[in-house]
């Protein structure tokens, strides 16, 4: 593998970083890592105009084919997209609209549901949120029980999900759920598009360890949807679900923001005492995760570098997605070790160093293990699929 950029694609990334350099405030500190969702409402206005102009250039989905506003962009180049804005910590972007729930239209949807739903999502009009998840069914997505029953020219949807994402912001949900409770797990479920304010939706943000509320309880109370909502064939949702989607999914946003909190680690710790500075524990910490940060990186550009050989990342998405979760927490644990007691300080107290962000990241990041894919889930993939294990 030749890890040198072509220069074009370095031309691209300073071109990114030059726009961001214009958009985001002089003393910009952050967006929360999970998204806007928690953001406040200048960090949401400057979400806002950060996606209307992302939307002008036509980055939003960059990676998506030009005849649905994309610009056909290479696996490469959406990896350094990916990678300035995760560094610079930017709100804005096309959220899971962008990232599978156009893409899936795109694949399963008719005509007239492409028309409909693919222009809001590049054009930054629409925010999607994602209705897999239930008290009953996380790792084991296969075993969901929200039902939805035919009725006529309606589909009547009834249960509870749970940990949904950005549901109390979204105008649509991207729903999977359960048409036929005789088949087998796998081959009774299939996917709908749900507008969020549908009569018989109760939507309860659910409080997190770091005191916010990015996700949700989502009850369905005999909510009805036409039938024109069910995306792809009955009954074949899981496939919809499960579809390895060709798009950028590298990892790299764990890297790329670990490397400007290391930055910033580096930069604070200049300022201490010549004695604090010699402390030898502190040394090899920072030392063992610049390591870490290179080899996750590297292994992060194998991704798009399969992806542009025609080969779909499998195993090798989820070696990146384990190693930079868990390397995010041992990050945050580091900064946490290097602040001592001011770590505890949040964003808004005077005393805080680097506005508060590290003792915010050390409890956000607990999550970063369980969202999309545990851990454990991750290690049997590899397991299986990567070391041809048998199922454990
Ligand atoms: C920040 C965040 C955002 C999220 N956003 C969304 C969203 O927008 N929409 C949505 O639908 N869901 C969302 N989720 C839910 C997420 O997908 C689930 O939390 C995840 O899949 C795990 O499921 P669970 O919480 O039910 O845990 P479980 O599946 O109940 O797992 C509990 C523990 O058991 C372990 N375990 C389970 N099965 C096995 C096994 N076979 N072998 C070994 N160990 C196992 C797990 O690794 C875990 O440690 C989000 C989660 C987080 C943390």
């Amino acid at each position: 593998m030749d890890f040198r950029l072509t220069p074009e694609e370095e031309a691209f990334r300073q071109e990114v970083r030059e726009f961001l350099r214009q958009e985001l405030p002089a003393d910009w500190a952050g967006a929360d890592f999970f998204g806007a969702e928690e953001a406040g409402d200048s960090t949401r206005e400057i979400g806002r105009r950060i996606t209307k102009k992302l939307v002008e250039r036509k980055w939003l989905a960059m990676a998506w084919p030009k005849e649905h506003g994309g610009l056909e962009a290479s696996h490469m180049q959406q990896l350094i997209y990916n990678e300035e804005l995760s560094y610079h910590a930017a709100p804005g972007g096309g959220g899971m609209g962008v990232a599978w729930v156009g893409p899936a239209i795109m694949l399963y949807g008719t005509e007239e549901q492409k028309q409909r739903f693919l222009p809001d999502i590049t054009s930054g009009k629409v925010t999607w949120c994602t209705l897999y998840s239930e008290p009953e069914a996380g790792s084991d997505l296969a075993a969901l029980q929200t039902s939805a029953v035919q009725d006529g020219d309606d589909f009547v949807i009834n249960g509870q999900k749970i940990w949904t994402t950005g549901a109390q912001y979204s105008d649509w949900g991207w729903l999977a759920a359960r048409t036929d409770p005789e088949a087998p797990k796998h081959k009774g479920i299939s996917t709908f598009v749900v507008p969020m304010d549908a009569p018989g939706i109760t939507i309860r943000p659910l409080v997190n360890m770091a005191n916010q509320t990015g996700f949700n309880e989502v009850f369905f109370d005999n909510v009805r949807i036409p039938k024109e909502n069910l995306v792809g064939d009955l009954n074949r949702g899981w496939y919809h679900v499960a579809v390895a989607l060709d798009y950028e999914r590298s990892g790299i946003q764990f890297y790329a923001r670990a490397r400007r909190t290391l930055e910033q680690y580096l930069s604070l710790f200049q300022e201490q005492h010549a004695a604090v500075r010699r402390n030898p524990q502190t040394r090899i910490e920072l030392a063992d995760r610049y390591v870490e940060l290179h080899v996750g990186t590297w292994m992060s550009y194998r991704i798009p570098y399969l992806q542009s050989q025609g080969a779909i990342p499998n195993y090798e998405a989820s070696i990146s997605k384990l190693y930079g979760s868990e390397f995010a927490q041992r990050v945050a644990s580091t900064g946490m070790r290097l602040l001592g007691s001011f770590g505890l300080l949040g964003p808004g107290s005077a005393y805080a160093p680097m506005a508060g962000q590290i003792g915010q990241s050390y409890v956000q990041m607990v999550a970063a293990t369980i969202g999309g894919g545990t851990s454990e889930v991750q290690r049997s993939i590899i397991a299986t699929r990567g070391l041809g294990l048998p199922r454990g």
